[in-house]
């Protein structure tokens, strides 16, 4: 078993005539959690998005797990194992806590299977199991991104790509989010994480790779990233 679960090799990505993603190159290795940081339009969710299938590739390849699933369709890239927490938590508020974890044991006909699953977010989640009757618009800002979380997590997948989870959080939540997300890894599963909030993602993360326009324009360990003094000026708000 090769140690990179996830290869984006020379990925270019047109929204008509805008060219949202310039030939990115990214790997990610399994168990760890590497995160992508850049300002808003660098093209980190477009990045995401061409993964799973969701825009379309003007070129470049993607290998998940030794495969190339450059091709597959977008279900077949979530039964493969890479499940997609999408930006803006997108819960159904009408819906109950447990219905909208049941959503994302669609593809899941073997009723254990569910319940095993339901047992392992609860778990991670004690406090969406305490309001698995509630709706989900009525839970708060934090509890639905865990609930988010835990719906990305339903399909039980090997690699989580979250697209901003700390998104729109009071600072205590965004610190519960991130510890949340180390937890995640601790179970075994490997996390691409997009971030805005680059400091929070770089001080979880093993790996990172800093965006603009649509480009890699720098790589390295989180830790040496932490202290590059570009870094530290363009994102982390220190001079
Ligand atoms: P954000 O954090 O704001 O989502 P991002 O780094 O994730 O930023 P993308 O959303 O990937 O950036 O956007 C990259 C570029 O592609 C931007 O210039 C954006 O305006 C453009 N873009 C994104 N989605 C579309 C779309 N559906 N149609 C046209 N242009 C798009």
């Amino acid at each position: 078993m090769s140690d990179m679960i996830l290869a984006v090799e020379n990925l270019h990505v047109h929204y008509g005539s805008i060219h949202a993603v310039k030939g990115i190159s990214l790997q990610v290795k399994r168990g760890q959690i590497v995160t992508l940081i850049g300002a808003n339009g660098a093209g980190k969710s477009t990045t995401l998005r061409a993964i799973m299938n969701l825009v379309r590739k003007s070129s470049g390849r993607v290998i998940f797990d030794g495969n190339d699933i450059s091709k597959l369709p977008t279900h077949e890239i979530v039964l493969a194992g890479i499940g997609l927490v999408p930006e803006g938590r997108r819960i159904f508020p009408n819906l109950t806590v447990y219905e909208n974890l049941m959503m994302a044991a669609y593809s899941r006909t073997d009723k254990e299977q569910i319940v095993e699953e339901l047992q392992y977010v609860f778990n991670l989640f004690p406090r969406l199991k305490e309001r698995v009757k509630q709706l989900g618009g009525t839970l708060s800002g934090g509890e639905q991104q865990m609930l988010a979380l835990a719906r990305g997590l339903m399909s039980r997948p090997k690699l989580l790509m979250l697209d901003e989870p700390s998104l729109g959080l009071a600072p205590l939540l965004v610190k519960e989010v991130f510890e949340v997300i180390q937890k995640i890894r601790e179970e075994g599963v490997t996390v691409l994480l997009i971030e805005q909030n680059a400091l929070g993602a770089l001080k979880i993360a093993d790996y990172g790779y800093v965006l603009e326009t649509g480009r890699i324009v720098l790589e390295d360990e989180a830790s040496k990233l932490l202290v590059n003094e570009g870094v530290k000026k363009s994102y982390l708000g220190i001079a």
